[in-house]
């Protein structure tokens, strides 16, 4: 390729590229070419050479700013060596990046929040020094910021006041504000607020949670922050909770109720076990108790005001039944010592059932009784025995004579002679008015004649005496052995028959003799 050639390449490459033909930018151009052509340039801005000799910090910059040509480094060394000046560059820099964080802390504290935030970014960088890129980012964003501005929102309050673009304060000072409210549909937040927050308290649950309790401050102190995305999400999780904390309360209550209507049924089961008197006073309690069971109130208040009612009926009727237990307590001591103080009459009187009043003697019952034992004795082992009929001589005449009293003590002077002669082991009775009765255990007619005319010696010669006077006894026996008779009845009989043979004969004598 000719010489001719590369520079005609050169100018159409200018043209298409539509560079300007300054000499700098056509050698560069015309180099790049040459070298493309296969021609030995070295390099082809002139600079190359030279950015080697820099430190590497340097030779970054230089990259950075784009400096091609030679005239360019001389300019980028210029200026670099002007800021390097110690006395006057350094000090230029330090203070024209502090006045660019006043300016920043001044938008800052401006109501923007896309300038505030691009103010304090810019602080930052400048505190920390930034470097070149960061610091042109920087002023891009600035730029940014200014292009899309906009503030014609602010007309719209045009209608409500004077508008003065050059100062918001003035303008915001002289509005309306009722209206600007009204008209551009603001809500009241704060009376939004206080009946939201007081729908934020549980109806049942007696607390709130902490979460709960910090949202309803927040709105509160800043009603607007009802509008925002935040506070929806912490609403639907306050409702969540109050909610829940409701439900607790709900159950943890049920399961009160439940706790309190076992115990009282046990209660009312076991009184009702232990009473018998008060049951049914009892048992109205705990129809009440089945009935709330069966059908248990929707509302707490009712429910715990009729628990409370049949509890306190409870207590009543415990403690009337503890008193009417304590009286049934003392009746059955009482009745305790009664009955035994009935069961030694009773004793008293079963022995009274066999005793003759007058002479405390066997009566005629016991002397049966006696009569069967000695027959089933005999009948069974053969014990042998006697029986004596005894019969006081004229004893109409005593009476007659002295009176009915003095003969009482005559027939109970005769028991004690009766008594007197017989063995412990013989069975003496008064079988009738003044007759009487003897069984001679193990003894035969012979012995029991023995005893006879004991007896009969015995009161003819006694002194029968009654207030002061003598009175002249005499008594008829009759004896019988039950050997000599075919039946019990029989040697009762015989005895009697035998009694009144001694009668017959005179008196005073034991038949047989
Ligand atoms: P006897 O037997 O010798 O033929 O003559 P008696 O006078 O005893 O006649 P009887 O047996 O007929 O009369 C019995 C009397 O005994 C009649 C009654 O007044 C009297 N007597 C019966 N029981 C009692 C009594 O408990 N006390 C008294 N004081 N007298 C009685
Ligand atoms: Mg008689
Ligand atoms: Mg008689």
């Amino acid at each position: 390729m000719t010489i001719n050639q590369i520079v005609r390449n050169t100018v159409e490459r200018l043209k298409a590229e539509g560079k300007v033909w300054t000499p700098d930018v056509y050698a560069e151009i015309f180099c790049a070419e040459a070298k493309k052509a296969g021609f030995a340039v070295e390099d082809c801005s002139g600079i190359d050479r030279y950015v080697s000799l820099f430190d590497k910090k340097t030779a970054e910059e230089i990259k950075q700013y784009r400096v091609r040509t030679t005239a360019e480094l001389i300019r980028f060394l210029i200026s670099k060596l002007s800021r390097l000046n110690p006395s006057e560059a350094s000090v230029l820099v330090e203070l024209l990046s502090s006045l660019a964080k006043k300016m920043a802390q001044s938008i800052d504290a401006l109501h923007n929040p896309d300038a505030s935030a691009l103010a304090k970014k810019t602080i930052s960088i400048l505190d920390s020094q930034g470097g070149v890129t960061q610091i042109d980012l920087l002023k891009q964003a600035w730029t940014n910021f200014l292009t899309i501005y906009d503030d014609t929102f602010l007309m719209k309050l045009a209608q409500f006041g004077t508008i003065d673009t050059g100062n918001l304060r003035r303008t915001i000072e002289g509005l309306n504000l009722q209206d600007v409210n009204s008209a551009l549909g603001c809500v009241d937040y704060a009376k939004t607020v206080r009946l939201l927050v007081s729908s934020l308290v549980p109806s049942i649950a007696p607390s709130m949670d902490n979460a709960t309790i910090a949202l309803s401050q927040k709105l509160q102190d800043k009603p607007e922050y009802v509008a925002s995305d935040e506070c929806e999400k912490d609403l639907k999780t306050a409702i969540a909770m109050r909610i829940a904390l409701d439900k607790q309360s709900v159950e943890d209550m049920v399961r009160a109720l439940d706790t309190l209507l076992e115990k009282l049924s046990a209660q009312l089961i076991d009184l009702i076990e232990r009473s018998e008197n008060s049951s049914t006073e009892i048992r109205e309690v705990k129809r009440d108790l089945e009935a709330l069971e069966s059908n248990k109130p929707n509302d707490f208040k009712t429910a715990h005001k009729r628990l409370y009612a049949i509890a306190s009926t409870l207590e009543e009727k415990v403690e009337l039944l503890s008193k009417d237990l304590k009286v049934h307590n003392d009746k059955v001591t009482q009745m305790g010592k009664k009955i035994v103080a009935l069961e030694a009459e009773l004793t008293q009187a079963t022995q009274a059932s066999r005793e003759d009043f007058l002479t405390k003697l066997y009566n005629k019952r016991a002397i049966e009784e006696y009569l069967a034992i000695k027959e089933a004795e005999y009948e069974r082992h053969g014990r042998k025995f006697c029986i004596a009929m005894l019969d006081l001589d004229y004893f109409k005449v005593v009476n007659d004579t002295y009176g009915h009293e003095a003969g009482d003590a005559v027939l109970i002077a005769f028991s004690k002679i009766l008594k007197d002669e017989a063995r412990t082991s013989d069975i003496i009775g008064r079988y009738g008015g003044e007759e009487f009765l003897a069984i001679l255990g193990d003894t035969d007619l012979a012995g029991g004649k023995v005893f006879c005319e004991k007896v009969r010696s015995h009161v003819e010669q006694a002194h029968f005496m009654f207030q002061g006077e003598r009175i002249k006894v005499s008594v008829s026996i009759g004896i019988s052995e039950r050997k000599d008779f075919p039946s019990l009845k029989a040697v009762v009989n015989g005895a009697d028959e035998r009694l009144y043979d001694a009668k017959r004969k005179g008196r005073n004598r034991v038949e047989p003799a």
